[in-house]
């Protein structure tokens, strides 16, 4: 008697920490967007006629600037997209929701510009060669890109370090901004190395401008899908595109962080078991399902009871995100109807079909690279 006691105060205890972490959650996004001015994608997602998946799920949240997109979009002119990512190693399903909706936004008329960024790798210590974070993009990052689905006539990648056109735009650019801006809007470090500053203050900027060059049809909305963290970039982009004659201010569109499985924080690829990777093979992912954190009870007669909290449980992220189409995840995990180990059982199943599919398309890809790497020099800057 004394010992169900126990169990049950445990439970209720357990519970009460997840919901707090829920409250958390849903705050700390509510406030991030009032401090930094940022609107709501809820306008987005009513008045267009067929939002993203993303959107709808409030993975996608908020925006900056995106009037000038929606107007690109109803005119029929030209605009672009650019997102980059950092190849310190294969791509995990935290990546595959940024490019599910490049994917998106790619059907919606973009122009998709994705840099790799290999330079900031071996910069912020990531990699501990250019070299081996350069192998990464060709061998793990754009195969992967590439098995996704992209139109190689609508998609431009490039290797920071294998299109050196891109520090010739950093070096022009650099003179419209101050290293005082750069201070305040990231916190230079007298530990961080002068490679660093010269990428934050001028060449990840360099890279969002990139297609208003002439070389590339001119100024043009652009939209910069980004986590909350990479709000500076779009800030600092913004002030420079104002600095370039008829150049328009990049606008941001605002994704949420996944949860690590590992119950730790945002997936990262750093913390081996917080994330799984598209090339990591389904047994891999099974293990990683099987001993992931979740919104649920340790106990199973109170999760009956009271249900799970899918808000803060990457089991259900990863179902809902991925692969599931309607709420059912949600409602059968509130309700208590379905509990975690048959929950995981299903996202493993998922999983293994996306992971072996995803397989054959990433070596087809392997001999696709060509079709999509960005060549054309940028001679504009000289004359
Ligand atoms: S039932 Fe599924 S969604 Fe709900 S907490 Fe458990 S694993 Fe997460």
């Amino acid at each position: 008697m004394k010992e169900n006691k126990k169990l049950e105060q445990l439970a209720e205890e357990d519970y009460k920490r997840k919901s707090n972490s829920k409250k958390k959650e849903i705050n700390y996004y509510l406030e991030k967007m009032n401090k930094l001015g940022l609107k709501s994608i809820d306008r987005f997602v009513k008045y267009y006629p067929n939002p993203s998946k993303n959107m709808k799920k409030g993975v996608t949240y908020a925006h900056l600037g995106l009037e000038t997109i929606a107007e690109a979009i109803s005119n029929k002119k030209p605009w672009a997209v650019v997102s980059g990512l950092n190849p310190s190693g294969p791509l995990h399903f935290g990546h595959k929701l940024i490019f599910d909706e490049l994917l998106w936004l790619q059907k919606q008329g973009a122009e998709i510009f994705i840099p790799i960024t290999n330079d900031e790798s071996y910069i912020v210590n990531k990699t501990k060669t250019i070299g081996e974070s350069r192998k990464n993009a060709y061998d793990y990052v754009i195969p992967s890109i590439i098995a996704m689905g992209f139109d190689s006539k609508k998609t431009k990648i490039f290797v920071a370090s294998d299109y050196p056109d891109i520090y010739n735009v950093a070096i022009e650019i650099s003179k419209k901004t101050t290293l005082n801006k750069v201070n305040k809007v990231f916190g230079i470090k007298e530990s961080d190395n002068p490679g660093t500053i010269f990428y934050r203050g001028a060449i990840q900027l360099a890279e969002i401008l990139l297609p208003q060059y002439e070389e590339f049809g001119g100024p043009k909305p652009t939209l910069v899908p980004v986590g909350i963290d990479q709000h500076p970039y779009i800030l600092l982009s913004r002030d420079i595109s104002e600095k370039k004659e008829k150049f328009i201010s990049p606008a941001g569109l605002y994704m949420k962080f996944l949860y690590g499985f590992d119950g730790k924080g945002k997936m990262s690829a750093s913390r081996k078991d917080s994330a799984i990777f598209l090339i990591g093979g389904p047994t891999k992912a099974k293990k990683i399902i099987k001993s992931s954190f979740t919104g649920g009870s340790p106990f199973a007669d109170f999760q009956k009871k009271n249900g799970g909290i899918p808000e803060i449980c990457p089991i259900y992220t990863l179902r809902t995100y991925h692969f599931e189409k309607d709420d059912t995840v949600y409602n059968e995990c509130i309700s208590g109807e379905v509990l975690c180990g048959e929950c995981k059982e299903k996202a493993i199943q998922s999983i293994t079909l996306y992971l072996e599919n995803h397989k054959i398309e990433f070596e087809k890809a392997k001999n696709r690279i060509e079709d999509f790497i960005l060549k054309k020099p940028l001679k504009s800057l000289f004359y």
